[in-house]
């Protein structure tokens, strides 16, 4: 069987692994931190950093393909991997979701609704952008940020000065603050056949800037369901993607707002390991692995729950609920804020 090569071995890594196990193909996994979730499961690792040419060659040189777990890899190091075999999902795709500015620019050229946002480059920059989108609003940097970090709140004009602050100089873009009355996420794949399969939009409730539930069916009209998938499948087509996506939505008396898309399998699809016959990982495996897709229909209602830090306590008790199926990453050390694992509480 083929050899797939991910870069990045956190949980997800590790996810993507086991199901290209079960497909009988086997994972290489480059990671340059020590220890990595992924490492337990996977058939090789590379432990070195992304400036190490020599080290993504040889990596390269063993796989028939290279995907990744994670947005923020080094362009140079993916020219190099990419020098030697290709990379799925592609390198437009990465770019685009890898920079909030190129994004939401992309979504509105598609025609779809992003929150109302400017370009930050400093406080002329930011004071304009406060005066076109008013407040309350959002400044987030254009790069790099997650789980809500790199991100400010402005309540007010006054907030401007802090709120750059906080960013330390980065490049931000400052989002015009939606009320939404659910946030949803559609789960997508298209393979390079150009099939593409969608799972049902999932409700994510978020807490302190990190994903705490998503819950399916989520409580939206079907009409927004449809919207919602068909939108999503808009996207990659306009990428030619391969691979899953992860696209995230306000749901607004208005209608659907695009808030950001993920290139990758995602946190608010772990759901599907437990509510589908082919879940997002081995989706995402079959798709850039060029087999056909699981349809992703759903055979039961579950609500997800990630445990982070402390809630790993909570292990013992969950493991004894029937309805309860858990995943852990087998992560040596809790820290506060860290994802230690999933439950998928099956309540249909
Ligand atoms: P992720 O871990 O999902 O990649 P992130 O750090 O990229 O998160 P966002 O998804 O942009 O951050 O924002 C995190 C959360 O903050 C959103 O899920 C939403 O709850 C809230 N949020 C972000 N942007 C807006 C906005 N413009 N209006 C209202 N709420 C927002
Ligand atoms: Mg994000
Ligand atoms: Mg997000």
């Amino acid at each position: 069987g083929a050899t797939i090569g991910i870069l990045g071995g956190g949980q997800l890594g590790r996810m993507l692994s086991v199901a290209a196990a079960r497909l009988g193909l086997r994972t290489h996994i480059y990671e340059p931190g020590a220890n990595p979730p992924a490492a337990d499961v996977a058939h090789a690792v590379t432990t070195a950093d992304y400036t190490d040419t020599d080290a993504l060659r040889a990596f390269a040189q063993s796989v028939d393909l290279v995907t990744y777990e994670f947005e923020n890899i080094p362009t140079a190091a993916l020219d190099t991997v990419e020098a030697i075999v290709p990379i799925h999902p592609n390198r437009r795709a990465l770019g685009t979701s890898q920079d909030r500015l190129t994004e939401k620019t992309f979504l509105q050229e598609l025609g779809l609704t992003v929150a109302p946002f400017a370009d930050v480059t400093d406080a002329a920059a930011l004071e304009a952008a406060i005066a076109q989108i008013g407040t309350p609003a959002i400044l987030k940097t254009r790069r790099f940020g997650y789980d809500g970090k790199g991100q400010a709140r402005l309540t007010s004009p006054d907030d401007a000065a802090s709120a750059l602050d906080s960013l330390a100089g980065a490049p931000a873009v400052l989002e015009g603050f939606v009320s939404f009355t659910a946030e949803i996420s559609v789960i997508a794949a298209r393979n390079p056949q150009g099939d593409i399969a969608c799972y049902d939009p999932g409700e994510n409730v978020h807490r302190d800037g990190i994903l705490h539930t998503t819950t399916v069916p989520a409580n939206i009209p079907a009409r927004l369901r449809t919207d919602a998938v068909l939108l999503a499948a808009r996207i990659l087509n306009a990428l030619d993607y391969v691979g899953v996506m992860g696209v995230e939505l306000f749901v607004t008396p208005q209608g659907l707002i695009v808030n950001e898309i993920a290139p990758r399998v995602h946190n608010s699809g772990h759901w599907t390991q437990n509510g589908c016959t082919v879940d997002q990982f081995e989706q995402h495996i079959r798709a850039i692995a060029g087999w056909p897709l699981g349809d992703g229909s759903r055979h039961t209602d579950i609500t997800m729950e990630n445990l982070i830090g402390d809630d790993m306590d909570r292990v013992p008790d969950l493991a004894k609920d029937p309805k309860c199926a858990l995943h852990l990453y087998g992560k040596a050390d809790t820290k506060p804020g860290r994802k230690m694992g999933h439950v998928n509480r099956v309540t249909g």
